[in-house]
């Protein structure tokens, strides 16, 4: 089968692979039907991982049931599937109290397992014609046949549930506050998400004007750090107040307006503007070390931030990967009722054979590069 395979940095291909199979009873086999390149595959891209060459990426699949396992019970050939990027056991301590964003079954030595990504187990990811869906039961979310909403439930599998996370990590309540760091795709998910969660002001900062005309779309108020500090700007806007919730949607490869990394600016904003007692959910990606990365605390996974005034202020924080399935069939419900429609922040759908272009663009931060689909 077709599938992109990391070669090295800013290196991957569409190249044959062996094609994706059954390997357990629990097994489902999927034909991807879409497929989407994530913020997070960049860090693989740009050589910021260990991932290994010729790994097969991509954690953001949806697709129809080719073959399912013998083991397999409530999934048959022709069911429409999103996967959640998490793969899960859905026995172990972790996954019965539903945080299967760490389950410690399907990735030993490590707590959660995704498909296609480094340091998170064996997994094939999807860009590609087939996946293999392990623990097919549990992982797959049955969606409604046929090809409506398929933009809006391709981000089921990442994207709208680790938006909707981050908001819930920092406790959001409706009529309240919220600012959000980063206008990409997950910033863009939990603006929308605190909308429907009732938040009064949702502000959203980034530098890209593109994407703040995206968060202006779903009722967000953007904030341009380019055009002067974000503390400020939202200061000011809360007259010298300050917001309830923040959630960090950025990562730890968060730069100034000049390009140069800093792994705590993103938090250095949040606890300044948050609220005495508020809350602040952390969703953007902070590795446990990051040996080649410019930052020297960053490179022993150590990160400096304003611990003080985070106590002082008596504020909370929520970090980690979404545990998908604890959202997914509520947000597709959101969709299929016309409550939702994450499938906004799509920019750009290619064939898989033009997924390595997508890559490059949606890595230079092009302008109107938000979103990239494949269609293998
Ligand atoms: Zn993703
Ligand atoms: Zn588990």
């Amino acid at each position: 089968m077709r599938a992109l395979v990391y070669n090295g940095p800013k290196d991957v291909s569409v190249v044959d692979v062996p094609d994706a199979r059954i390997e357990a009873p629990t097994d489902a086999l999927v034909k991807i039907t879409t497929t989407n390149i994530c913020g997070s595959d960049l860090h693989m891209y740009e050589g910021r991982t260990d991932v290994e060459q010729g790994k097969v990426l991509g954690h953001e699949n949806m697709g129809v049931v080719e073959e399912v396992g013998s083991g397999v019970t409530r999934l048959e050939k022709g069911d429409r599937v999103s996967l959640p990027f998490n793969i899960a056991c859905g026995h172990c301590r972790n996954c019965m109290q539903g945080r299967t964003a760490f389950c410690l079954e399907v990735n030993p030595g490590s707590a959660g397992g995704a498909y296609g990504y480094a340091d998170m187990g064996p997994y094939s990811g999807g860009q590609a014609e087939y996946l293999r869906v392990p623990f097919a039961d549990f992982n797959a979310l049955r969606l409604p046949g046929g090809t409506e909403h398929e933009n809006d439930f391709t981000m089921l599998s990442d994207v709208f549930p680790t938006g909707w996370h981050g908001t819930r990590l920092a406790g959001l309540q409706p009529g309240e506050s919220v600012v959000v760091m980063g206008a990409g795709p997950v910033g863009l998910m939990a603006a929308l998400s605190a909308r429907i969660q009732g938040a009064d002001q949702v502000f959203v900062v980034d530098m890209q004007p593109d994407r703040l005309r995206l968060a202006e779309q779903v009722g967000a108020t953007p904030v341009d750090f380019s055009k002067g500090s974000a503390q400020e700007q939202v200061m000011e806007a809360t007259k010298g107040v300050g917001v309830d919730r923040g959630v960090e949607a950025v990562g730890w490869q968060a730069h100034d307006h000049s390009g140069e990394e800093h792994p705590a600016g993103t938090l250095d904003t949040l606890v300044e503007v948050v609220r005495a007692t508020g809350g602040i959910g952390v969703v953007g990606v902070f590795p446990p070390a990051d040996p080649n990365g410019p930052d020297p605390d960053m490179r022993e996974g150590r990160m400096r931030f304003p611990f003080g005034t985070f106590f002082t202020k008596g504020q909370s924080m929520g970090t980690g990967q979404a545990n998908v399935k604890a959202y997914n069939r509520q947000l597709r419900d959101l969709i299929i009722n016309g409550r939702a429609n994450p499938g906004f922040i799509v920019s750009h759908e290619m064939s898989l054979e033009e997924a390595a272009s997508g890559y490059e663009h949606f890595d230079n931060r092009e302008d109107g590069w938000t979103k990239v689909l494949l269609h293998p």
